[in-house]
Parts: C-alpha cells; sequence; structure tokens
C-alpha cells in the first residue's frame, strides 16, 4: 500500500503526461487552461461584480462583471466548478443563461471548451483593457442538491456568490480580487460576512475580497430578519443572522438563544482556538428553499424549515445542523485534506479523506450539540443508537468499504432511487461519528481517562488562531497527531475499519464507551418526539423495508424478510392482510405476525401490475436504543459532560 501523499504524487505525474500528450493537438488558449495557475496577483488588476438581486422572488439573478485583463490575445475563464463543501464538480452552470461578453461596447464571440463544460475561451483584441460581461442566474424553482436547489422566495433569498462569478484561469483564486455589489429588493436586510464598504438605498458595496474569500462568504436577505449577539462582548464576535417567511418564523425565543450561546463557550473549550475575525451563522427558515447546511471560513449558509424556532420536533431534529457547520470553520476551512485544497475552483478535487472532514464534524456536532444543551444526554444516546442501528444493517459494506463512500463521495451523494442500504451512500458521516467515537474511547481506555479526543481538538486545530489561511494535512499527519495524544498504531487502527468489507460493524466505540445497542416494540422518546418530521415507517430492522406514509417502499434491505418476499423500493404496498395501507395497519400487521404464525400479505402495486407478497416475518417491531453495560465505564457520558 502506498500512503496518500505517494499516490498523490503518481496522479500528479499521470495528469502532467496527459497533459503533455495533448497539448499539441489544442489551440493556444486550452493549453493556458491545462497549465497549473499562478501563485502571483493576477496581472489585469481587480474583478467587479454587480449582482442585481431585485428580482430575487421572481428567480432571476440579473448580473454585470468586469474582468480587467492584462494583454490582448487568447484568454481563459472559469465558472466555479468544484464547489467547496460539496465535494463534487456541482457548481450549477446550467442556470446561467443569457451571457454576453462586450469589449469597447462591441460583442464578442466566446467558445466554450470542448473538454470541460466550466471553461470559457475567447480572443482579446488590441486596445481592449476589460472584458464586460452580463448574464443571468436563473434560480431554479424545486429540484437541485445544495446550491443548485432552490434558493429565493416572496420573502427572502439566499446568494451563493460562486453561481455568479466568472473568474481568470491561469492564477490561484487568492491572487484575484474582487469588488462585489449587491442590489436587494427593496426594504430587504442582509446579513454576510463580507464587510460593508458604502450603501445607497438597497445598493450594498462591500469591500474588495480575494475570490475564494468572496466565494467563502455567501449572503442571505429578506423581509423578516433578526440578528442576535452570541458572543456578547468577544473580541471575535458571533452573530445569529436569521430570515425567515414570517415575522413570527425568526422569533428566537431567550431559551433558544441561551441554548445558541452556550454553544459559542463549548466550541471554544473544545478547540481552545479560533479561525475567523468574525462569525456569522446565515440561517434562512422557509419550506420554499432547499434544506442543508453549508460551511465557510466565517459563517455558515444553513436552511431550514420555516418552523425550525416554533415547533419543538424540528427544533430537536435539526439542532445539530449549526453546530456542524461551525465546527467545519475549524475541521474542513482552517484544517483540510490536502487534496480536497487546490489553487481554484476548477481543479479536481478529492475526496478520501471525508471521513476526517465529515465524520469528525459530524460526530463533534452531536457531543457540542449535547454538551451545550441543545439536546439532553438521553436524546444524544437515542440520536446514537439510530445511527448505529443503521450503520448494522449497512449490507453493502459486504462489498464496499467507509473508505469507499468518501472516495466516491461525488457519486454517493447522489445515490438516489433506493437500495441506500446496499449501494451505501454518504457513510462517511454516520459512520464516521461512529469512527471517531472509536477513536476518543480508545485515547481515553489507553489514557486511563487522562486524555480524549479533545486534547487532539486542542493539537490539531489550535495553531494561527485568529487565521483563516488553510493548512492541509494528510493520513500520516492525522495519525501522527493522534500519536502525540497517546502512543498506539492509529494507522492500523483506522485503517482496519476504514478498508474493512464484511458482515459486521467494525466500529466498537459504543462498547468501550460503557453502552450496548438492543432493540425493542417501543420507539425511543427522540424517536417519538420527531416521529411528526419523519417520512414514514422504519421497518429496516424488522421486516427489512423502509415505507412512506403513502405506501411507496424506498428502501429494502437486501437480502432481508421484505427482500425475500419480493418487495423492491418503487413498488407501492396497496393493501396489508386485505386492508386499505396505512403505517398504523403496517405495524399492527408486524406486531401480530409474532403469535400469528401466517405471512403477512402485503398487495404491491410495480409500475402498473397488481400482486400479493407474503412477508414471512415473525420477530416484532424493532426500534434501536441504548443501554448501560453495567460493570463498565461510562466514557461516553464523559465525553457528553459540558466543558468548564
Ligand atoms: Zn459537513
Amino acid at each position: 500500500m502506498s500512503s496518500p501523499r505517494i499516490r498523490s504524487t503518481l496522479a500528479a505525474l499521470a495528469l502532467l503526461a496527459l497533459t503533455a500528450l495533448f497539448a499539441p493537438l489544442s489551440l493556444a488558449a486550452t493549453a493556458q487552461h491545462y497549465k497549473h495557475p499562478l501563485d502571483a496577483p493576477y496581472p489585469g488588476g481587480m474583478l467587479h461584480v454587480f449582482v442585481d438581486m431585485s428580482r430575487a422572488p421572481d428567480r432571476i439573478f440579473q448580473v454585470r462583471e468586469t474582468i480587467p485583463v492584462a494583454k490582448p490575445g487568447p484568454f481563459t475563464f472559469y465558472y466555479p466548478k468544484w464547489i467547496p463543501g460539496e465535494h463534487a464538480p456541482t457548481g450549477p452552470i446550467n442556470n446561467i443563461a443569457g451571457m454576453i461578453v462586450t469589449a469597447n461596447g462591441r460583442q464578442l464571440s466566446w467558445r466554450r471548451d470542448t473538454r470541460d463544460m466550466y471553461t470559457f475561451h475567447v480572443d482579446v483584441p488590441e486596445g481592449v483593457k476589460q472584458l464586460d460581461l452580463s448574464f443571468q442566474f436563473l434560480s431554479p424553482g424545486n429540484g437541485g442538491q445544495f446550491g443548485a436547489s432552490p434558493s429565493t422566495s416572496n420573502n427572502l433569498a439566499d446568494i451563493e456568490f460562486n453561481q455568479v462569478a466568472f473568474y481568470p484561469a491561469g492564477y490561484y483564486s487568492r491572487q484575484i480580487r474582487i469588488q462585489p455589489t449587491v442590489k436587494l429588493p427593496a426594504g430587504w436586510k442582509y446579513a454576510t460576512a463580507l464587510r460593508t464598504e458604502s450603501r445607497d438605498g438597497d445598493t450594498i458595496r462591500f469591500k474588495p475580497v480575494r475570490f475564494n474569500n468572496f466565494v467563502d462568504s455567501p449572503l442571505i436577505a429578506g423581509r423578516h430578519f433578526r440578528r442576535v449577539d452570541l458572543a456578547p462582548g468577544a473580541s471575535a464576535p458571533v452573530h445569529l443572522n436569521i430570515v425567515g417567511e414570517t415575522a413570527k418564523s425568526v422569533d428566537i425565543s431567550k431559551q433558544q438563544i441561551a441554548d445558541h450561546r452556550n454553544l459559542v463557550r463549548q466550541i471554544l473549550a473544545l478547540f481552545g482556538s479560533r479561525h475567523y475575525h468574525h462569525y456569522d451563522f446565515l440561517l434562512t427558515l422557509s419550506d420554499q428553499v432547499g434544506h442543508f447546511g453549508l460551511e465557510h471560513h466565517q459563517s455558515s449558509d444553513d436552511r431550514l424549515p420555516t418552523d425550525y424556532l416554533t415547533n419543538n420536533a424540528m427544533y430537536l431534529r435539526a439542532a445539530t445542523l449549526m453546530p456542524h457547520e461551525w465546527v467545519h470553520s475549524w475541521n474542513g476551512k482552517f484544517r483540510r485534506p490536502y487534496d480536497l485544497w487546490t489553487p481554484n475552483f476548477n481543479m479536481v478535487k478529492r475526496d478520501d479523506l471525508l471521513w476526517v472532514y465529515e465524520g469528525l464534524t459530524d460526530y463533534w456536532a452531536g457531543v457540542l450539540t449535547t454538551r451545550s444543551g441543545l439536546w439532553t444526554p438521553s436524546q444524544y444516546h437515542d440520536a446514537i443508537a439510530m445511527i448505529a442501528a443503521a450503520m448494522s444493517h449497512r449490507t453493502g459494506r459486504r462489498w464496499r468499504s467507509l473508505q469507499d463512500t468518501a472516495t466516491a463521495a461525488p457519486l454517493t451523494y447522489a445515490s438516489h432511487g433506493g437500495w441506500i442500504n446496499w449501494r451505501r451512500g454518504t457513510d462517511f458521516y454516520p459512520e464516521g461519528q461512529l469512527l471517531w467515537l472509536d477513536v476518543d474511547t480508545r485515547i481515553m481506555q489507553l489514557t486511563h481517562g487522562r486524555r480524549s479526543l479533545d486534547d487532539f481538538a486542542h493539537a490539531f486545530y489550535g495553531m494561527d488562531s485568529g487565521s483563516y489561511v488553510t493548512r492541509t494535512y494528510t493520513f500520516q499527519d492525522v495519525v501522527d497527531a493522534l500519536n502525540r495524544v497517546v502512543k498506539s498504531d492509529w494507522a492500523k487502527f483506522l485503517r482496519e475499519r476504514l478498508d474493512y468489507t464484511g458482515n459486521k460493524l467494525p466500529e466498537t466505540g459504543l462498547a468501550r464507551g460503557g453502552w450496548k445497542l438492543v432493540y425493542t416494540d417501543q420507539p425511543s422518546a427522540f424517536q417519538k418526539a420527531t416521529a411528526g418530521v419523519r417520512r414514514g415507517l422504519n421497518l429496516a430492522y424488522s421486516a427489512g423495508f423502509m415505507v412512506a406514509g403513502n405506501g411507496k417502499v424506498y428502501d429494502v434491505q437486501w437480502d432481508g424478510p421484505a427482500f425475500r418476499a419480493g418487495l423492491v423500493p418503487g413498488m407501492t404496498v396497496a393493501a396489508v392482510n386485505g386492508k386499505d395501507f396505512s403505517t398504523g395497519l403496517m405495524k399492527q400487521a408486524v406486531t401480530d405476525a409474532v403469535k400469528n404464525k401466517a405471512p403477512i400479505r402485503l398487495l404491491v402495486k410495480n409500475i402498473d401490475q397488481y400482486r400479493t407478497l407474503k412477508l414471512d416475518y415473525h420477530g416484532g417491531l424493532k426500534y434501536p436504543h441504548l443501554v448501560r453495560v453495567k460493570g463498565t465505564p461510562d466514557r461516553l457520558d464523559r465525553i457528553l459532560k459540558a466543558r468548564k
């Protein structure tokens, strides 16, 4: 086995060889695209972009951009392709329309690169000092993932700046400066990590920034707005900025403010450092936009349903989102896998270390949510039990390792269409949590409780406090840092779990934490509390399938009881034992089948044909819970305790 660093060198050599092979065949301008960019100031000068958001409710952003050029001749520019935090080539270029390039008032013809849809070429005429671009970003009305999902409504808008700017090829993005100006719908308020230079009515001019920081600094705006100071008096301020569909939706309670102020204390206690000058949560509460979180150095773009602050079930269910995105300011933004860092947004990023970038972030998100009181320890137990149950039933581990779910992240993020247990999805998040719990409890065991993963947090992220200049790391750097906390064969420990294929769950952190996963026929309190915001019925650990409230089957355990009966994802269960399907009736049938040895009869519809399947399962309902293993140290609850 070669180390990741050696693999990267080989990959770079292979890329050079390919470039050499293709170079003579390409046009001069195309060759510029394949040259490694220069880490030197872009000689053309500063870019300017004006984004007119005044028609945001109509899902139209009108953009004018000027790109200065240093000299006439072939010129190449990009639309950002590899979007940080999305870990995939997902720049929503298909939503760009109407792009016209002019110079000195004359329209220039541009051509798209034949090998890369995000690369554009023009020939700059003599005497031209700048290119003027005019185009629209057409925000989708539905569908799409992450930044490509709907981002506006009649009351609010989110803007990720990678979507509304092109930039010149050939230079590190940090060496390109840009000055953004935004025009908002009349009377809307806004928040962003960008610093305001001047304001004229609804038009806001921001201070010039490096292009990478521009892409890293989204903006939210809306009619209903609230800004809360989460760290009063702190030298590096932290604010929670909220836009929502209604005045009520942004009306955060005193308790909720206190919860999030606790989060500030707990996250700073965990890391003992910070990597922002100021931090702004940009929270959008709307049922009209896509729901996700996207991390940035000095802000996070957090999008949740309209009732997040007013519906206790939703507040509980989504409590980890903001802690997760904020942890990324340390883990992901400041410290980043060496091969996820690229000089610009159009070079290929590699995802093999996402089990650190996302897995460790997700682990700390759950822990910090509990340490800050957003969850009780018992709610954490219930939540981690659900993850452990799901990961224990990942049939796809027989063929696909945890490592591969990360390496293939651009594919696993797009794993839809059922069979999620067998295909596996982005398991480096949930199984990543179990992996880091395994590491944390192992450190505690080896040091007799004197050290924990908190020591790793201080050591690995504690340098350069106050700086947000990224420091990269390799697999070996992670191993070395763990060895400085406590000596052990960490490389073997991690690789045994990451590369494992087989039937068992390779992570054993729950047991080492003093707890055990069990199943009963009753859901946990957390499951009950959040049942209203979960879809359908999860029988994955019993009859072996998951079904929506309308009977549509969305997952079937490979080789499980339902699978053997002939059920597959995409079918609709129309009737259970001769009666119209409902989730209540389905649960009752599973319960009754414990005593009644007759198979459960499912009338299913597959495309346009009906048939009856016999589900021969008699094990009853199974819901995951954690229980203490008596006589063992309770390391898990020590991890969950608030830090002083
Ligand atoms: Zn994340």
